[in-house]
């Protein structure tokens, strides 16, 4: 097998890697994301040049912040649609590594980790991995036998709705839906609302939170059965929140799954990989693309 190319695009950094088929890395770098024009020429420059000392690249996996398609079937596949992000609406991967005329395969930043912490972390060696990730904003991929479903775009089960905690009125700030879950529980709608990210907060703001997240978890439960539900992000650092997750999640599910009807701990976890989930994920989607 040849070596794939891995790309993981995030909005402030690139990070390429170049990798053996079995996952081994055997160079990586990363780069600062500019406009298009400019991060992608200094992507394919390092590309290009790493295969002087290790051989020809093969094949590519790119796990990318978007919104992105990856409807292989559309016309604008692999091209960065409908992002804030000055410039880069339009943006196609396809484009800039087309000319290595190799198989490309591509996946939003949030299936990629998740397949990452599937292929490695904290999902290993399951055949049911739901990933989710409350930072700035909120995303969750989930990983089935090992690819990423999804339909006719990526999930985005951020914005589904949830039940109001009793008493909170505070009106959430998704710009579209207002008070879904990425409105009220993203680490800017924490901000926006208390004025201090969750590491600060009192014991009942990371509880309302928690409560938040539980109701999400449970929705995971019910419409995925996951063996592990993987919460990763800058909030879930906040003390005490993980362990709350769980105990509300079971509460809520209330003995109607048995399979969640016990001590959670092993079930809602936090990643295995840390910062490298995503780069992981990408490899795997090179990997994959080039088994065919
Ligand atoms: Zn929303």
């Amino acid at each position: 097998m040849g070596l794939i190319g891995a790309l993981e695009a995030g909005g402030t950094k690139f990070v390429l890697a170049v990798a053996r088929g079995d996952g081994t890395v055997v160079d990586r770098t990363r780069i600062d994301t500019r406009d298009p024009a400019t991060t992608f020429a200094e992507m394919t420059a390092w590309f290009d040049s790493v295969q002087e000392p290790h051989g020809p690249i093969a094949a590519f996996g790119v796990a990318s912040f978007g919104p992105i398609d990856i409807a292989r079937t559309s016309p604008t596949w692999g091209t960065i649609t409908t992002t804030p992000k000055p410039g880069w609406s339009g943006a196609s991967y396809v484009s800039a590594l087309g000319p290595f005329g190799v198989p490309l395969a591509i996946d939003s930043d949030v299936n990629g980790a998740a397949l990452g912490e599937w292929k490695s972390g904290a999902g290993q060696g399951l055949d049911c991995v739901a990933y989710t990730t409350i930072g700035t904003g909120i995303g969750t991929g989930v990983v089935s036998h090992g690819r990423s479903l999804g339909g006719l775009s990526h999930l985005e089960a951020g914005h589904i709705r949830l039940a109001r905690a009793p008493g909170d009125s505070w009106p959430g700030q998704c710009p579209w839906h207002g008070d879904c879950f990425e409105g009220l529980a993203c680490g800017p709608a924490i901000k926006a609302r208390w004025g201090h990210d969750l590491s600060h907060a009192s014991p009942a703001e990371v509880e309302l939170v928690a409560d938040y997240v539980a109701q999400f978890a449970a929705t995971l439960a019910l419409l995925h059965m996951p063996e592990r539900m993987i919460f990763g992000g800058g909030v879930m650092k906040a003390p005490g929140l993980i362990g709350m997750v769980r105990e509300k999640t079971r509460a809520l599910l209330a003995g109607y799954v048995a399979a969640y009807d016990r001590d959670l701990a092993e079930v809602i976890v936090l990643p295995g990989l840390g910062d490298d989930a995503g780069i992981t994920g990408a490899i795997e989607l090179g990997r994959q693309v080039l088994e065919g």
